[in-house]
């Protein structure tokens, strides 16, 4: 008897370990369990070696072995192999195949295969969709929304051929018998396929916007190298200076406008098809970042991209997530006809419903690895397996990129990204969706985690639960994830740079210097403290920050500054707040490393009001030159304070220095000052390994210096890959605080 645990179901392995007990001509069973797959062989005990090391060595791409158990078993004297039907047989799950891109045997066949000619929802058991179908478990096509497509003969013939590419290929279709697409524009319904590609492909080509249904949700889609569209779509979108994701035809596209490392083509062409953001000083269209000089790019990963390219003959399309500014992206079709005639010219259905919503996955390469920064397609829902057994408890997160996380065993359960909580759509499908996960992966939770905020509404929800509560503060949970990331169970430097989360003092934290473990934390360091003018209003208007830390660095004097953002500024509001900062009225405190970016960013004119989350500190980054090696002064006691680097940047302004020299420079200080405190604390402590997270290191220049210079000075660095270093990370390290709380 041989057991196999890990990721093993809905990606093939059933018909694998059948093709690969015929080859070694075994006979016995292989059977689907709700906690893997089991195994009997019985043969020659010569080849039954090299039948084990072939299952863990051949397995299927995207498949993920965790444990390969084998037991002697009773002699039955089997006469043939087989696989079993599935068994319902206990509360234990396996894991859920994430939903994987088109695989190339599938795009030949769409060429070739008489039933399938440009069939846009071919699959195979190595790709297709899986979690965005799947409703419950075990995985089988009648608990899928494939389960009112009813299979053709010759479908059912491939489904049913042990020998097949298609054996026990759930969503497996054809053009007799699987889902369609419908196109419907303000006048017309097409349903030819052949009528719809050519209608889509000239509606693109001559300006317009689609909504087109995708795998985890609808898009809004236009010619990215056509510079009207992208800017009605950003106008109808209302979604004003946010960088649109663009997908490109295929390698050869993008590497026309930009230069790929190797890491970077590994991540666009892997099976997850994340987006991933490159560094691009050429764009197709001037609105597609606006004024970033990076640029979210991804391949196609449905049939239907890849065939709509084809007609096209264009290298570049835009396509963003079809929602309206702040709800979760769209799945339903009524509800997507709706974007018609506003925002879209055309919408483009099927008649399958999504079920499981997710986005694109986001990705960038930092340290030469690829690192998650919005978990959703194509990772979701993995498991995280952690060394702690965090069985039963919920973790709820914090509010703006909420993402959930459930334990069973030692196995950790990241929802897909779900947004901003605020909105009440957005609440819905996070209450809908923490609902599905505890049905789908079996779990009656018997202890909830939430952040320390008390007016988070994941808070505020975790205490409706009725179960028993651990409230872990923010920063701890940021640390604890990286270290339950890297399996680290022992205390750490952990560095958690932010834009905010309650600290224990009541004010609002985000850049702590932590000395730290599961079980609790000091805090060692953190940048001063720096008043909030208007509360969180300063948190989307940097000139607020910007006056804030002109303030403290010059006093009432600061008028006589002659600086880009008092020139960008009405000076009576201006006055106004400088009074009230000197008052302290409404100016709550903040160490959050998001505002001091904010500041800079405001001060050197470069982002004086932003449009969008986190747009001040993305355009400071985007300034950067690389060749800038000098930094500015700082104190490092009794806090961290950048007030003597505020005064050099006033200085450099007046004197004509330019903001991409000062911003390299301010990016600089904060590596060294970081380094500096780090090395500080080290010297207290003894302690050499660091830990990089919070959001704040999405920053790849910040991050990559500073994790050189700590490696480069012998400290063993650690930070996120799989788990995104923002809050869509948190919700782990609240998981593993917990754990160690309850035992
Ligand atoms: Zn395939
Ligand atoms: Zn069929
Ligand atoms: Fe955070």
């Amino acid at each position: 008897m041989i057991s196999v645990t890990g990721l093993v179901q809905g990606v093939g392995f059933r018909p694998f370990v059948y093709r690969l007990a015929r080859k070694y001509n075994l006979k016995g069973w292989v059977v689907n369990r709700t906690d893997g797959l089991s195994i009997k062989i019985e043969g020659p005990s010569s080849v039954i070696p090299s039948f084990i090391e072939d299952l863990k060595n051949t397995a299927p791409m995207v498949s993920q072995v965790e444990e390969i158990k084998v037991l002697k078993a009773k002699i039955e004297g089997l006469s043939d192999f087989v696989i079993l039907a599935s068994l319902d047989n206990s509360e234990e799950t396996s894991e859920i195949s994430p939903d994987i891109a088109v695989c190339p045997e599938c795009l030949a066949d769409m060429k070739m295969q008489s039933n399938r000619i440009n069939y846009p929802f071919i699959n195979c058991t190595h790709c297709g969709p899986r979690f965005t179908i799947i409703q419950d478990f075990p995985y089988d096509r009648k608990k899928t929304t494939m389960a009112p497509f009813i299979m053709c003969d010759q479908c059912r013939e491939e489904y049913k051929n042990i020998m097949d590419r298609r054996f026990h290929a759930q969503p497996v279709a054809c053009n007799q018998c699987g889902p369609v697409y419908t196109l419907h524009t303000p006048d017309h319904e097409f349903h030819d396929f052949m009528e719809i590609l050519q209608e889509t492909s000239s509606i693109i080509a001559t300006g317009g916007i689609l909504a087109v249904k995708g795998t985890g949700g609808f898009h809004l889609m236009c010619d990215a190298q056509n510079e009207e569209a992208v800017s009605r779509l950003r106008t109808s979108k209302k979604r004003e200076g946010k960088p649109f994701a663009v997908m490109f035809r295929d390698v050869e596209s993008v590497k026309q406008f930009i230069a790929l490392s190797e890491e970077e083509e590994k991540a666009l062409i892997s099976w997850m098809r994340p987006i991933v953001i490159l560094k691009s000083l050429n764009q197709p269209a001037y609105s597609i970042s606006s004024g970033l000089n990076t640029m979210g790019v991804f391949l196609p990963y449905m049939p239907w991209h890849y065939l709509f390219f084809e007609k096209s003959g264009l290298p570049a399309v835009v396509l963003t997530s079809g929602n309206l500014a702040g709800e979760p992206i769209l799945i339903d079709n009524k509800q997507a006809l709706a974007l018609m005639p506003g925002v879209a010219d055309g919408v483009l259905t099927y008649n399958r419903d999504i079920y499981n919503r997710t986005d694109d996955s986001v990705v960038r390469i930092m340290g030469g690895r690829e690192c998650v920064v919005r978990r959703s397609r194509g990772f979701v829902p993995s498991a995280v397996k952690i060394h702690l057994d965090v069985r039963g408890i919920l973790a709820t997160e914090a509010e703006l990129s909420n993402s959930f996380c459930l334990g069973k065993r030692n196995r950790a359960y990241l929802s897909q990204f779900i947004g901003d909580l605020k909105n009440q759509e957005t609440m819905a499908f996070f209450e809908e969706t923490v609902a599905r996960f505890l049905k789908i992966f079996r779990i009656q939770p018997s202890m909830v985690a939430a952040d320390l905020h008390p007016d988070y509404l994941s808070t505020r929800y975790a205490r409706t639960l009725g179960l028993e509560l651990i409230e872990v503060q923010h920063h701890h949970a940021h640390v604890a994830s990286c270290m339950a990331e890297n399996r680290l169970d022992e205390p750490v430097i952990g560095l958690a740079f932010d834009g905010s989360g309650y600290g224990d003092d009541g004010n609002t934290w985000g850049s702590e210097f932590l000395v730290c473990d599961y079980h609790g934390y000091t805090r060692q360091n953190h940048f001063a403290y720096m008043p909030m003018p208007g509360g969180d209003r300063a948190a989307e208007e940097p000139w607020r920050m910007g006056l804030s830390l002109l303030y403290q660095a010059f006093g009432d004097q600061l008028y006589d500054l002659d600086i880009p953002l008092l020139k960008a500024m009405d000076l009576k509001k201006a006055r106004l707040i400088t009074e009230a900062i000197a008052k302290s009225i409404n100016t709550p405190l903040t160490s959050g490393a998001g505002r001091l970016f904010d500041a800079v960013s405001g001060i050197t004119g470069i982002c004086v009001n932003s449009v969008f989350h986190a747009e001040a500190p993305m355009k400071l980054e985007s300034a950067i030159r690389c060749d800038i090696r000098d930094f500015y002064d700082f104190s490092l006691v009794p806090e961290i304070s950048f007030i003597p680097a505020i005064r050099q940047i006033c200085r450099d302004l007046q004197q004509g220095v330019t903001p991409d020299i000062i911003s390299s420079r301010f990016h600089n200080t904060i590596v060294e000052a970081s380094f500096q405190a780090v090395q500080k604390i080290n010297r207290d402590t003894g302690i050499k390994k660091i830990i990089l997270t919070g959001g704040t290191f999405q920053n790849k220049y910040l991050f990559e210096s500073l994790e050189r210079k700590l490696r480069k000075n012998n400290f063993a660095t650690f930070s996120h890959e799989k788990i995104p270093c923002n809050d869509g990370g948190l919700a782990l390290g609240q998981l593993v605080v917990a754990a160690v709380k309850r035992s």
